[in-house]
């Protein structure tokens, strides 16, 4: 069984695959397809809209059942901030490197003086199934929670906000290998969660 994914960052669709794997279902991205669709914007102020947006242009466009995650993080003294704007929270950067070094620039600055539980952070992801005749067939929702260092950022595994988010044994995300990141992701968790249904969704039932 085949799956199509609403990405073309290889990273996603690799840890995707191999979860699914195991359930017979092969993840593709929108590379397999040959053409470039049009991206539908994200303007959504909830995760879970994102994706159901992305998931419904996608899977309509294709013809083909699709799977659109959304996600970021949410940060407990900016009242959920970055939230949905994670990606683009200090601005649009020409590559993704420029923008998650500026990101973490904004980050570290709005974090200056608050100290204890206020530093609480969670990455949450939101995983949304379409179908090509408009409905939403499946959802899911994975967190991992953590704090905004008080350190200097570390670890060069990750993207985004990983240097500056510590967990419960100190280490921030980017010093996970990328396999202990991918065992407790948020990401992961929210595939591990719709993989069941999609397997179901996918052999017609
Ligand atoms: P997207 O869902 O891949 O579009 O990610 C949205 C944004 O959220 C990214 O550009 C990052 O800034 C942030 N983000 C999402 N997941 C992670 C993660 O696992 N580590 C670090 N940043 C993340």
């Amino acid at each position: 069984m085949s799956l199509l994914v609403a990405t073309t960052n290889p990273h996603k669709l690799d840890e995707l695959r191999a979860i699914f794997a195991p359930l017979g279902i092969t993840a593709v991205g929108l590379d397999s397809l040959g053409k470039s669709l049009p991206e539908p914007y994200e303007d959504g102020s909830t995760f879970e809209e994102n994706a159901a947006k992305k998931a419904l242009s996608y899977a309509f466009l294709s013809g083909q059942v699709c799977l659109a995650d959304d996600s970021g993080l949410e940060v407990e003294a900016l009242k959920g901030e970055p939230g949905v704007h994670s990606a683009y929270w200090a601005g649009r950067g020409n590559t993704r490197a420029e923008r998650d070094a500026a990101n973490n620039l904004r980050l570290t600055a709005e974090m200056d003086g608050i100290v204890g539980a206020a530093r609480a952070a969670r990455y949450v992801c939101c995983i949304c199934v379409g179908s090509p005749d408009g409905r939403i067939v499946a959802t899911s929702r994975g967190e991992m929670a953590g704090r905004v260092t008080t350190g200097a950022a570390r670890g060069k595994h990750g993207f985004g906000y990983d240097p500056l988010i510590e967990l419960g044994d100190g280490r921030t995300v980017a010093e996970l290998s990328e396999a202990e990141k991918n065992a407790i992701s948020h990401r992961s968790a929210a595939a591990r969660a719709i993989a069941p249904k999609l397997a179901e969704i996918l052999r017609g039932g």
